[in-house]
């Protein structure tokens, strides 16, 4: 079997009793991006020279018996909204081209300390601002289980990369599903860590009190080894939490081990009805007796606030991105338009930048949000949705009193055909109708499969309380034992061909 098709985790392990080393596995993987990219277009940049170069020296301290962190010589895919020292860092948007950081974002820095070599960055709608990678500015990237449709956005880039088995693992960012929404549509794992588990630091910001850094795999457990590897304290970061990371890896292996004897699991009444495809609520049911076969309770958790979520999210996120994006002004990062025209000011180079540098979703947020933060609207919009945001939090807080974790459909439909949404901003911004209340309440939650609907995959979310991210990975990784278990093999495993999808045989 290819070594891409291996987990981190057997990775790993294949590296650490010397059977593979790091330069075969990441060379594995760069032929694997050669041989697929062009159809799938996951990676904004690949950097093999840096790669290779850290596998190398990860194999000569492996050679030599030094000490190395577990996930040290695999390979990983970076969300091209993080920035990267020496490498070019886009955000999807124009604005940004050309940029090259002198800086590492911290969670860049932690997988460089946990010695993965960085494959190159990946594809994201424009500032993280979309469902379907239709809104980057260099062109979609495809779902590996059918090239027509979206892989799911903004992160469309990392979740595909570890679907087509380009990278085993890969960074992403979530601001009202971008983590999440990818992995359910791709067939493949993404958590949302709690909001100050993991810095933000380095991250372009779309909206700073809802954004959070994950991570992307194709299992539960591979998920939980990275989450661990970026987790913790960043002074950098006022918002991240001081506090030791909980034991994530340990309750994943937990988990695996299928018994949830004891263990409370809410059911959403307000996340399962109106707006959700019935092949995906039938996978969510299934697998609700399937976490019921693992001894778990399962009760329906009323939370009525979460009708509000979605239009308080829409303020909330805007008001803060229209401010967030200010900061692009051709003076200090990238593009830069109209300064040599007669009679330019600073202003109208400004303008005329931005008027070239940020595509149509960016310019609609910066709209809708610099109206919602106008003086004679403060309190009607943004000041309600904050008011809204606090109810929301108060229906969680409530759950918990009679849960332990809560799950949902992670996504309300399966992936769509590209352009079938990319003119309709409502339509495109309801597939987070299910992920965005954690984001609000700044709880964990992540996506696994839960099966395939007409061929392709729907995921199901599981939501923990603020700071018990092991809790949701203990879940997670049951339900998927007991869901492998059933099909016989992990979904990812069977995802089609894609150079015969494109008219090509695969070589594998
Ligand atoms: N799809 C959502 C949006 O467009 C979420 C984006 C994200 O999580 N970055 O705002």
């Amino acid at each position: 079997m290819s070594l891409t098709r291996l987990t981190a985790v057997e990775q790993a392990d294949l590296l650490a009793r010397k059977q593979v080393s790091s330069e075969e596995l990441t060379q594995a993987h760069l032929d694997r991006i050669d041989e697929v990219d062009s159809h799938v277009h996951a990676f904004l940049a690949v950097s093999p020279d840096q790669a290779l170069a850290e596998a190398r020296s990860v194999d000569h301290d492996r050679a030599t018996n030094q000490d190395l962190p577990p996930l040290a010589g695999v390979p990983i895919a970076v969300k091209d909204l993080l920035a990267t020292k020496g490498i070019p860092t886009t955000a999807g948007s124009k604005i940004l081209e050309g940029w090259i950081p002198v800086f590492d974002a911290t969670v860049v820095r932690k997988v460089k300390q946990a010695r993965m070599p960085i494959l190159g960055k990946t594809n994201l709608d424009e500032f993280a601002m979309g469902s379907s990678t239709e809104f980057s500015a260099f062109g979609p990237t495809h779902n590996p289980w059918d090239l027509t449709r979206i892989p799911g956005g903004s992160g469309g880039g990392s979740a595909a990369a570890v679907a087509a088995f380009e990278a085993p693992l890969a960074l992403g960012s979530d601001t009202g599903g971008s983590i999440r929404q990818p992995a359910a549509v791709t067939g493949t794992v993404g958590a949302k860590p709690t909001y100050g588990g993991v810095s933000r630091q380095g991250g372009v910001a779309l909206a700073s009190s809802l954004d959070q850094v994950g991570p992307a795999a194709r299992t539960v457990l591979d998920a939980a080894y990275l989450h661990e590897a970026i987790a913790g304290w960043d002074p950098k970061d006022s918002t991240s939490l001081n506090e030791p990371p909980p034991a994530i890896v340990h309750a994943a292996k937990l988990g695996a081990q299928g018994d949830l004897t004891g263990m409370r699991i809410g059911v959403v009444t307000q996340l399962k009805g109106e707006g959700y495809e019935p092949g995906v609520l039938q996978r969510f049911e299934e697998a609700l007796e399937t976490l019921r076969g693992l001894g778990a309770s399962i009760e329906e958790v009323d939370c009525p606030s979460f009708d509000y979520s979605f239009a308080a999210y829409c303020l909330i996120m805007a008001s803060e991105a229209s401010s967030n994006v200010a900061r692009f002004e051709g003076i200090r990062h990238g593009l830069r338009v109209g300064e040599d025209e007669p009679g330019a000011t600073a202003m109208t180079m400004m303008s005329a930048t931005r008027a070239a540098g940020f595509g149509p979703e960016v310019k609609r947020r910066v709209i809708l949000g610099t109206y919602a933060l106008s003086a004679g609207y403060y309190d009607a919009y943004y000041g309600s949705a904050q008011k809204v945001r606090t109810l929301i939090q108060r229906d969680f807080a409530a759950a918990w009193e009679q849960t332990d974790a809560l799950v949902t459909p992670a996504t309300p439909f399966t992936a769509f055909p590209l352009g079938e949404k990319v003119e309709n901003p409502l339509a495109m911004y309801l597939c987070d109708l299910a992920t965005i209340p954690s984001n609000l309440a700044g709880i964990p939650g992540m996506s696994l499969p839960s099966g395939l609907v007409d061929g392709l995959p729907a995921g199901i979310q599981v939501l923990a309380p603020v700071r018990r991210d092991e809790v949701m990975y203990r879940v997670a990784a049951a339900l998927e034992a007991a869901l492998t278990a059933q099909w016989g093999s992990p979904l990812w495993a069977n995802a089609p061909d894609i150079l015969r999808q494109s008219g090509k045989e695969d070589a594998r």
